[in-house]
Formats: C-alpha cells, structure tokens, sequence
C-alpha cells in the first residue's frame, strides 16, 4: 500500500462571509501531492493549479497566504479533469495523508459540487498527520503547525512554506521522520460522508480508547434520546458497567458521563454533536478508562456546572 501525502489550497468568496454559495464556501485552487511506498520512499509527485469557476478572483487572505498570481490561475485547467487526473494518479490502494482533518472533506465537498463519482472508500479511513505528531512528541490533544513540526525535527527549510506542493513537501518529510509504527492506529475517520443507517455506523477500538460514529439525526435532542448513542460499555471488555454518572452537558455541544466495570474501573464517555453537510447533526462518542484523577476532575466539572446553572436560575428570577 501506497501512502498519498496531499494538501489543497483553496479560496473563498472575495466578496466576503453571507455572499458565498453554500454548496462551496471554499473552492479548491491547487492540489499537491507526494506518493511514498510502504517503505516511505518518495515514487511520484502530482501538483496542478485549478482555474476556479465559482470565486473567479482570489479573496485577499487566500492570497496573502499562498501567493499564486490571478495570471497562473487563468491559465489553468478546471477542477473536474485535475481531479479525475488526481484520483487516478493516487491509485486503488493507497492511504490518505493529511496535515489536519479538513483536505480530504473539501476534496469531497468539491467533488460533490462538479457531480464527479466519488470512488474512495466508504467509511474513509485516513492519517491525520498533525495529530499523529501530537501523539507522538507531545500531549496527544495540542496541534503544531507544519511549520513548528519542522523546526522540532530540525529539518531544512529549503523551500517556502504554504503552497500545496511545498506544504506537502514539508508534510512528507515529518513523516519520513516519525515512527508510525507507534501511531498508526490512531487512525482518523473522515466525516464528509456520513453513516447512512444504523448498520453503518462505525466503532473503532484503538486500544486506547474507542470511538463510534453516528448515523445523522434531526437535532442534538434527537440524538441524545437515542439508546445507541447513550450506551456505555467498558472500553476494555465490552460488558455493561454500572452508571456513576449520567449524561451531562458539559458545553454547547459537548457531553460526559462516568461508567463503572467491576472488573476494569471507570470509564468516561465523551460525546461531540457535529454539524453534517446537510443541515442534520451527527455523534461522535469516545469511551476511554479514567484514573482517580480524572474522576475527580469529572465530578467537579459537574459540580460546577450545575452551581452555574443554579446562579443563573436565580438571577432569571430577580
Ligand atoms: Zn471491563
């Protein structure tokens, strides 16, 4: 299997927030990729510009950060036949790399908008390299940017930094340097395409930690009524537990709860709501065992919580 390491430059309405179509808020304007085999040795490189066809001018951020010219942009071929080019360079078999979470949902979304057949696999696994950086070298839950990550490894800074090719550059050679073998298994998910019925939905076990994927629902309180989404098991054997603490709302939407095993101790639940492309909401729930601290932790965020909401009652009163 071949790893495809790629970033994306995009750019969005110059007009500004409230006058983009919101089937593209950010049209994609250059594609760069590096194609590595398993033994992380370069074999092939793809970098085209892409003539945009929705925000024909660039916005002036997009151009302070990239520093393509309007004339390079005119010249170029339009996304649909870079794509189709793109995937067939990328081949059947190969892993997305990624520095961040976002390219491969905007390459999706792109897609979708030109009606061009998607044909990466679905769920779409994927490595988010900027995260696994973070588990690796530091706490797991901070993100570097690509360039702090090459400073860190004190690799040459031969090229500028922020164009899709040189990013991409930069994002091949972290990873040359990074042993995967530690983190790989903490693979990403991409979330463009969503679980489309109960039986799709996805549970991933990292040893760690575990995580499952909802399919869409109408609304966070659709979704917080579902059994599914709410059950708790522990995250080592996989039988029930004993509820220490209920689902709670810990932020607009963020929420937690607290587990018991009687054979492997607590366990706690974290449940994320996010947005779908298409208006609905989706789940994303973490299970993962906690010490004494973290419970601790836990039951003061809770205790402060509800302190909070009781203050504010009072003050709704008066
Ligand atoms: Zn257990």
């Amino acid at each position: 299997m071949d790893y495809v390491i790629f970033d994306l430059e995009w750019n969005q309405c110059p007009q500004g927030k409230g006058k983009e179509n919101p089937k593209l808020p950010f049209e994609i304007v250059e594609i760069g990729a590096i194609k590595l085999n398993e033994n992380k040795e370069e074999i092939g490189r793809f970098q085209e510009v892409i003539r945009p066809l929705v925000y024909r001018h660039l916005h002036y951020k997009t151009k302070e950060v990239i520093h393509l010219e309007q004339e390079e942009l005119d010249r170029a071929r339009t996304f649909s036949p870079v794509v189709r080019d793109f995937l067939a360079w990328c081949g059947e078999d190969c892993k997305f790399v990624t520095w961040g979470s976002l390219d491969l949902s905007e390459l999706q979304r792109n897609m979708d908008y030109y009606h061009i057949r998607n044909p990466l696999p679905n769920p779409l696994f994927f490595y988010d390299l900027q995260k696994m950086f973070s588990l690796l070298y530091d706490d797991g839950k901070s993100r570097m940017s690509l360039e702090q990550a090459v400073e860190f490894l004190h690799i040459e800074k031969t090229i500028p930094f922020h164009r899709a090719f040189d990013d991409t550059y930069y994002t091949a050679e972290v990873m040359k340097r990074m042993d995967l073998a530690q983190v790989e298994r903490y693979e990403s998910v991409d979330y463009h395409r969503l679980p489309a019925s109960r039986k799709e939905e996805i549970y991933r076990d990292f040893g760690t930690y575990t995580k499952f994927v909802s399919k869409t629902f109408a609304n966070k309180e659709e979704a917080m009524a579902d059994k599914v989404v709410t059950s708790m098991r522990c995250s080592r054997c996989g039988l029930p537990v004993w509820r220490r603490i209920r689902w709670f709302s810990a932020g607009p939407n963020t929420y937690l709860s607290l587990v018991q095993c009687p054979r492997h101790g607590y366990v706690k639940g974290k449940i994320r709501i996010k947005k779908s492309g298409d208006g609905r909401i989706f789940v994303v729930k973490t299970m993962k065992p906690a010490d004494e601290e973290a419970v601790k932790k836990l039951r003061e965020k809770k205790e402060q919580i509800r302190q909070r909401r009781r203050e504010r009652r009072k003050r709704g009163k008066r």
